[in-house]
């Protein structure tokens, strides 16, 4: 099996919802018959959205000794949900008896966590749990930002035969204490999306941000890159929550999150507007054409640079110059318009390039030189 020939359904199919983006909410943590009741009931209220009821029950947390989870008993309590509200349920599975346990319990859909993802042992585990089982699965990308890891745990599912089968991306752990709890990291995400283009992708802003105040952008951000959904953790008192307190919201803000997102038309709705893109596409496919020919224009001279260093027995890096040189594109850039961090990475790897060429010319035999 390649990625290419993989049995998907897409998520409107999957029975769940006809709805799209399918929006999943609820606690971090299952903690009482009371908080998850409350909390469903809360979000049928204000935030009708919302299809999908989300409630950890085994926690995989990073130190012992904290809350793990309240374990099969709120399997029972997700059940009453379904049964009072009609919230379809999901939960987390990690090993071959939570799967055992959450179908046993009518559970709705399962889904693997980014602390999974990252060990073959335990997603095998689980793929081999859920043979011959026709229910949706949805894959957590891993802690670290391995894109192949993220395919295999998903190519592991799918070879056990499920087909309503998705991807979560909850962002990578950068071990820097940046903007968000755990980095997005976007291009992994669209990497994976141009790799399995039918694989449905819902995003989970709560572990991305691990904070409230930054929900609403990368929610937004994940539907305008046109996943097919998002999770996002709601608690009835967030401040009290026993896990992940700082990024659940209060079912009503949710809500108001909710109100705030802007459903943009999927591509292709009506012929005048695929026309205009159409448009807009030409031409970017000539500056796209522009750039590789002028990059490749660079490295010609870079290579003439390289030889004449080498016959003059000049090193390949002049720190000052280049230091002259990235300040310099940097000030041009800016008066472009172009983003800093951005017109730092591209000359960054652009002097990368620069050096490998410069490396090889400096190796090449003697006799080479010249020619
Ligand atoms: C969760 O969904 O509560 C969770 C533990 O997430 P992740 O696996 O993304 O850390
Ligand atoms: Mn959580």
């Amino acid at each position: 099996m390649t990625t290419t020939n993989m049995n998907l359904v897409p998520i409107e199919k999957w029975g769940v919802t006809g709805e799209s983006p399918l929006i999943i909410s609820g606690p971090c943590s299952a903690e009482t018959a009371d908080q998850v009741m409350e909390t469903a009931r809360a979000l049928v209220k204000h935030a009708p959205q919302v299809k999908v009821f989300r409630a950890g029950i085994w926690k995989p947390r990073t130190r012992p000794n904290s809350f793990e989870g309240i374990g099969i008993e709120g399997l029972s309590w997700l059940q009453q949900v379904k049964a009072e509200t009609g919230l379809l349920t999901s939960v987390e599975v990690a090993n071959a008896n939570h799967v055992y346990e959450a179908l046993k319990h009518g559970i709705d859909i399962l889904w693997v966590g980014a602390r999974t993802t990252v060990n073959p042992f335990s997603v095998q585990e689980i793929a081999n749990a859920l043979r011959g089982v026709d229910v949706p699965v949805m894959i957590k990308n891993p802690i670290n930002p391995d894109l192949q890891l993220w395919l295999g745990a998903i190519e592991r599912i799918h070879l056990a035969g499920i087909t309503r089968l998705g991807a979560i991306h909850r962002g990578f752990s950068s071990g820097q204490n940046g903007r968000f709890r755990n980095a997005p990291q976007w291009k992994l995400a669209i990497e994976l999306k141009r790799l399995l283009p039918d694989l449905p992708m819902v995003c989970d802003p709560s572990h991305i941000c691990g904070r409230r105040d930054t929900l609403l952008e990368i929610s937004q951000k994940a539907l305008d890159l046109a996943m097919d959904g998002l999770m996002l953790e709601s608690h009835p008192n967030p401040d009290e929550a026993w896990s992940d307190k700082n990024q659940q919201l209060t079912p009503v803000a949710l809500a108001e999150l909710l109100g705030q997102l802007k459903l943009r038309k999927p591509e292709g709705e009506d012929s005048e507007t695929v026309d205009f893109l159409s448009l807009y596409r030409d031409e970017i496919d000539l500056v796209d054409l522009e750039i590789l020919d002028t990059i490749a224009r660079r490295a010609k001279v870079v290579e003439k640079i390289a030889k004449y260093k080498k016959e003059h027995k000049m090193t390949i890096l002049q720190v000052s110059r280049w230091d002259e040189l990235l300040k310099d594109r940097l000030a041009i850039a800016k008066k472009l318009g172009l983003d800093d961090k951005f017109s730092k990475e591209l000359y960054q790897q652009i002097h990368l390039m620069s050096i490998r060429i410069q490396t090889r010319v400096m190796n090449e035999k003697e006799e080479n030189v010249g020619k």
